[in-house]
């Protein structure tokens, strides 16, 4: 079978497309540093974000079932992991530069709190006189500020070809291509007055294929887990345009496959037709609009590394199915409720007593402002990891939901 991208993309010298990001000349990061005699600088923010202290917590955080309910449930370490391995697999068919992509997709879920979106919408709500909380704005919060183990510079010091990846995964986030209406987070709208992210234009190509790898990751590995869980019975997929049609071909073609392995063949169907189209949509978008640098990728005033318009619909279809089967099931939202109520009760114990923080934490806290203060504990809430935050409750409180 012939290699059917490569023929369909001219690169230079380096291996790379027109349109990829080139590693020498990446704009930089806010604190200047010598370059390193052996690695790109993307290389660099790569290595950065593994060794972090936020990336190891990805591994005790929830991305649905709570992170403790059973071994083989994605947690939000895992579930990076995937999205890395399918960016990387965009990376390298579109001819991007890999690094950049891979550290933009390892990067894309530091800002969330314990208990995915049950922890940030308990600590949106405290802190909604505050400029409330968002993952991804908390994301570049972390990157930029929370972690402190470089001598010249508190964060990672990244490049900000991925800084710009890490905000505006979802398209630009002012001006006429911005893709929310809600004005841009306080924290980030503060870095890009110290550190222009040029938030008005799209960013890379190595970002669009991280994001577009973040909901080809969950809308599989969500259904994975939601049959494993016993939410979903393989059957119930015939309902889904996409895994209904895998589901057919897996079982006409093994028919007497058990459940476990016939799931499984679904989950690598899923994801294979899913990046197929993709790449394919988007070598047919770059060549309709001559995309023939990163500049025309910025100013292309649309996301490029798409979906085409069938597959679009198929995965909101999913989506909208695990809503109702997965996330909304009442098994999974009573725990995330209890969830809530965890780390709301968390937040208001701290605030009253922040002399309750631990040390480092409870001596920044003395005298802050009302917002600061706030502020200070959503960092600190949200850093959590959902064991940590269990057992903070258990500390400071009598009694403690049994989550699971
Ligand atoms: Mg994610």
């Amino acid at each position: 079978m012939t290699d059917w991208t490569t023929h369909r993309i001219g690169t230079g010298h380096d291996g790379l497309a027109p349109f990829a990001v080139r590693a020498d000349a990446s704009r930089g990061r806010l604190v200047p540093e010598p370059e390193s005699r052996t690695r790109t600088p993307f290389q660099r923010d790569r290595d950065r974000i593994v060794h972090s202290t936020a990336f190891r917590r990805l591994k005790h955080k929830t991305q649905v079932f709570v992170a403790y309910e059973g071994d083989h449930y994605r947690t939000r370490l895992t579930h990076t992991i995937e999205v890395s391995q399918i960016a990387r697999a965009f990376a390298r068919a579109l001819r991007l530069d890999e690094d950049l992509t891979e550290a933009i997709a390892l990067v894309h879920d530091f800002g969330h709190t314990p208990f995915g979106h049950a922890g940030e919408r308990a600590l949106d709500r405290k802190l909604a006189d505050f400029g409330g909380f968002d993952h991804n704005a908390q994301s570049l919060r972390i990157v930029t500020a929370l972690e402190r183990r470089y001598a010249e510079f508190d964060g990672l010091n990244l490049t900000f070809e991925t800084l710009e990846g890490l905000v505006k995964h979802n398209g630009p986030l002012v001006g006429p291509n911005a893709t929310s209406r809600h004005p841009v987070p306080p924290q980030i709208a503060a870095f890009d007055a110290r550190f222009p992210l040029a938030l008005d234009s799209f960013a890379s190509l190595e970002a669009q294929a991280a994001a577009i790898s973040d909901d080809i990751a969950y809308n599989t590995h969500d259904l994975d887990d939601g049959l494993r869980a016993g939410l979903i019975a393989l059957d119930d997929l015939e309902a889904l345009d996409l895994a209904g049609d895998i589901l057919r071909e897996v079982r006409a073609r093994h028919p007497d496959l058990d459940p476990v392995r016939t799931g499984h063949e679904i989950m690598r169907r899923h994801i294979t037709r899913l990046v197929e189209d993709v790449i394919a949509t988007t070598l047919e978008s770059l060549a309709t609009q001559a995309v023939a640098s990163v500049e025309d990728v910025r100013s292309a005033g649309r996301t490029l590394v798409d979906f085409s318009p069938t597959m679009r619909a198929q995965v909101a279809q999913t989506r909208a199915f695990l809503f109702q089967r997965v996330y909304r099931n009442p098994l999974v939202f009573d725990t995330m409720r209890q969830a809530e109520q965890v780390v709301g009760a968390l937040f208001d114990r701290l605030v009253e007593r922040p002399d309750l923080l631990p040390a480092g934490w409870s001596e920044a806290a003395q005298g802050l402002p009302p917002e600061r203060l706030a502020r200070h504990v959503g960092d600190y809430l949200s850093g959590m990891t959902d064991s940590f935050a269990l057992a903070e409750h258990r500390r400071l409180f009598d009694d403690t939901p049994d989550l699971r």
